[in-house]
């Protein structure tokens, strides 16, 4: 059916199925649409294939001449495009690998080669990558019996113990897999390992998954994952400030606890196979030690002895200190200029990175230059960023917002994080108070079924979004700015994850053939961006960020009570407070429905909305709910035990796991004091906009409210 039949009923299915675009008038709405309508059209797969072209064709670690190379190209097409791209320069500790070795010296010696083999057909595959060493290892030379310690976490070295095999001075050889490596790499220097060496097992990732690379997505033989093992992020030597050039660092002797201090190499699991099939001594304690190598594996320590020899430029003449570069671009919001929302993904790679994140960065380019050549620009600032450096620990993104601090504090309103974006199934993670604005954004990119939302629903439920872990750039601005964040994309099946396999061709092939959800990923991202950008009132869902809490505390309250002795009278009044949020957010739903509805005021809106930027930020303090480090959001934190999982309200969670019923309480009271100060706001912004009396002061940072908000860079501390 065409024609002008086909354009009224279509007119009408539309009309009746409103899509829900919360924050606006119903004429902007309109106004809105259409200009939602000309980003999609205006962002094609065939642009982001042949960005992505450019971009992957060499690998580009931080602080390279490929880097700078993926930098320069970045500056031209901003530039080109219209944008004005800044670069900001940061100088940080990063130590290149200059020698890697790695040889069986018993029962018989072979001096492994480590190289990934290039593939026929993908000539990127010849451009070896960054040598087997993984980021902030330790340089050391070791020689020692080896010890297979499963996927070396807690419980598995438990394991050992318990069979009386101790690591002490020992080269142990652990899985990839159910944590950060950081961790694992923690974990191994806590118990005196000598040095550890880190492999993919086929079982997880590699040819019992699936058909290995060119044949299929899958790792092959000579895989290897590299990446970091800093344990935190940002520049380990600053940990009070960003690392502008000329600003105190640690001393050697200070920085070498922030780092690791053993060799930490990543290994392929055809070596890894050479070695463990070479080590005997006692059987392995559980069936899951058991990997996808063609025979029993067990855990030493030996025969297998090995030597490793790892050397970098720590010691050279700057001390390993680097520059890398953010490119960064600001279309100014025509409204209101000081509040922002921020577009992001890391420009750095291991390899060439087709998927990881050369596919990031083109979405964000995608959307940066559908957003500034659109019939009209955003009301509120929009910031597109290229962060360097995430590979090594999020050092772009969090030396840029602890220099950013302060405006970033006062104006944020969103940051949309994009990281490996090109697969084949999509997904997101976000702050609460955004997951609404995801699925309503999603009803306008183009999928199966008529739009991503329904190609994401699947079935007829809402589909779920996650809730932010840790291991990319949304973790400085959620977890320590208090900023709403999300980080969404198409996963990809198939493991070249920071390998030499991860090229164009992989993507091509497997990851996403024609680029079409590179492409949906840009055109979220620039309908969302410029929704949150022009909203009349922010879109923050209050009462969906209650919900949330709610059934996150359900389980955590009955460990509070096993683990920790907690009483009725110690947690009721949390359960209190995440009510009062709920009953809260509904009566700032419908009076921002009935507001937007009604006579619309400039500075009405503009007030309600400086108050709504504060919920975020008052959910988090400055000490925050860990030991150490920089994190202050007391309702989502990653897991400092993991690494990339999330931890649900990490000042009671980690109370619970001290066991300490004191602190439980002491938690339980302070989040609920929060959540009733998040609550107020929601209610003083519902009056606000019902026409009653003005909202309060309004604290501009994350944590303290009694803090000035002209002065909160000093509230960066380390991680
Ligand atoms: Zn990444």
């Amino acid at each position: 059916m065409t024609g002008p039949a086909a354009a009224l009923l279509a007119g009408l299915v539309w009309a009746s199925s409103a899509p829900a675009q919360t924050g606006f008038t119903p004429e902007a709405r309109s106004r809105q649409r259409a200009l939602e309508a000309g980003l999609v059209a205006a962002i094609r797969p065939a642009d982001l294939d042949s960005m992505a072209r450019v971009l992957s064709a060499a690998p580009h670690v931080a602080g390279t001449p490929g880097q700078a190379a993926v930098r320069d190209t970045l500056l031209a097409w901003l530039g080109a495009w219209g944008l004005e791209p800044e670069v900001e320069t940061y100088e940080v500790f990063l130590p290149h690998a200059t020698e890697v070795e790695l040889t069986l010296v018993a029962p018989e010696s072979i001096a492994f080669d480590l190289v990934e083999e290039p593939v026929a057909g993908d000539p990127v595959t010849r451009l070896e990558p960054y040598p087997w060493l993984n980021g902030y290892s330790a340089p050391g030379r070791v020689e020692a019996e080896v010890v297979y310690t499963g996927w070396g976490l807690h419980a598995d070295y438990d394991r050992l113990a318990e069979l009386g095999v101790d690591v002490e001075g020992r080269v142990v050889v652990a899985r990839y897999g159910r944590a950060y490596r950081g961790v694992k790499a923690r974990l191994a220097e806590e118990r005196g390992a000598a040095a550890l060496l880190l492999y993919s097992d086929p079982d997880d990732d590699g040819y019992v998954q699936g058909d290995v690379y060119p044949e299929g997505p899958w790792r092959p033989w000579s895989g290897v994952q590299r990446g970091s093992v800093l344990d935190g992020g940002g520049d380990p030597a600053t940990p009070h400030g960003p690392s502008l050039p000329g600003a105190p660092r640690l001393a050697a002797g200070a920085l070498a606890e922030r780092v690791p201090g053993i060799p930490v190499l990543p290994i392929s699991y055809r070596v890894a196979g050479e070695i463990l099939s070479r080590v005997r001594g006692a059987d392995i304690p559980e069936t899951g030690w058991q990997g996808g190598l063609p025979f029993r594996y067990h855990v030493g320590p030996g025969p297998a002895r090995v030597r490793v020899r790892a050397l970098d430029d720590r010691d050279g003449p700057r001390g390993g200190v680097k520059a890398i570069h953010d490119v960064v671009a600001t279309i100014e919001g025509t409204e209101w200029p000081e509040e922002f929302v921020v577009i992001g993904a890391h420009i750095d790679a291991w390899g060439a990175g087709a998927n990881d994140n050369v596919s990031g960065t083109t979405s964000i380019l995608a959307a940066a230059r559908a957003i500034r050549a659109a019939a009209t620009l955003p009301r509120r600032t929009i910031v597109v960023a290229g962060w360097d450096g995430e590979e090594w620990g999020l050092l772009g993104s969090i030396e840029w917002t602890e220099e950013h601090a302060a405006r970033l504090g006062a104006g944020g309103v969103a940051y949309l994080n994009q990281d490996a974006v090109g697969g084949t199934r999509f997904g997101a993670g976000a702050a609460p108070l955004l997951a609404a604005s995801i699925r309503e954004a999603a009803l306008a990119v183009p999928g199966e079924g008529g739009s991503l939302l329904k190609e994401w629903r699947g079935g007829d439920t809402e589909p779920e979004v996650g809730d932010l872990g840790g291991g990319s750039d949304f973790e400085p601005f959620y977890q320590r700015l208090g900023i709403p964040s999300a980080s969404y994309g198409f996963g990809a099946s198939g493991g070249v994850y920071h390998s030499g396999y991860d090229t164009h061709r992989w993507m091509s092939r497997f990851g996403d053939p024609g680029y079409r959800n590179h492409a949906r990923t840009a055109q979220l991202t620039a309908v969302l961006a410029m929704r949150l950008a022009n909203a009349e009132v922010l879109p923050y869902d209050v009462s969906g960020l209650a919900g949330r809490l709610d059934s996150l505390w359900a389980p955590l309250r009955v460990m509070a009570v096993a683990a920790a002795g907690a009483t009725e009278d110690d947690l009721a009044r949390l359960d209190r407070a995440v009510d009062d949020l709920q009953a809260a957010g509904e009566e700032l739903a419908s009076a921002r429905e009935r507001y937007l509805s009604g006579r619309v005021d400039g500075a009405t809106s503009a007030r309600a909305n400086r108050i709504l930027i504060a919920i975020e930020r008052g959910l988090g303090r400055e000490s925050g709910p860990f030991r150490d480090g920089g994190v202050r959001s007391l309702t989502f934190a990653s897991d400092p035990r993991n690494g990339y999982a999330t931890l649900a309200l990490p000042g009671i969670a980690t109370a619970v796991r001290e066991g300490s019923r004191e602190r439980v309480r002491s938690e339980v009271l302070d989040l609920a004091a929060r959540l009733g100060s998040a609550a107020d706001r929601a209610r003083d912004a519902a009056r606000l906009l019902g026409g009653g009396s003005p909202g309060p002061a309004v604290p501009a940072t994350f944590s303290a409210p009694e803090r000035r908000a002209d002065n909160p860079s000093q509230e960066v501390d380390a991680w």
